[in-house]
């Protein structure tokens, strides 16, 4: 992969990214809507380096909506519906669908970009803005 080099994340680095998405998503699950027991997902399979605000969000867990299994056994929906990112994709380049806003870019501040459909679809197809 070519692209910017890399750097393995410490754990305190790690516990200020699920901190700020807690307070992003204020525990509410981004693919319901629905306020309860959320897990912080990795939006891209977890690995060393990409526990970053960007790459998570928060979904219902077991004990609340289940969002968060549902990505998990339907891996091709989750995709089509902006909760997954591709393994070979920078999460904060590929957009997300957020309950109640629509397709964003997540930054790793705790903020988003909004984006329209037609740009989500490009930059899900290979595209760059
Ligand atoms: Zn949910």
């Amino acid at each position: 992969m070519i692209g910017p080099r890399r750097v393995k994340l410490t754990a305190k680095q790690e516990r200020e990214a699920y901190d700020i998405v807690t307070a992003r998503d204020g525990g509410m699950c981004q693919r319901c809507g629905l306020y309860g027991p959320v897990d912080r997902d990795h939006r891209q399979n977890r690995d060393p380096y990409n526990t970053v605000p960007s790459n998570l969000q928060c979904l219902g867990s077991d004990f609340g909506c289940g969002c968060h299994r549902f990505k998990t056994e339907h891996p091709g929906l989750a995709l089509l519906e902006g909760l997954t990112v591709p393994r070979w994709a920078r999460p904060e380049l590929w957009p997300a669908y957020r309950f109640g806003v629509g397709w964003v870019l997540y930054d790793d501040d705790g903020g988003w970009q909004t984006i329209n459909q037609a740009t989500a679809d490009l930059l899900m197809n290979g595209g760059e803005t």
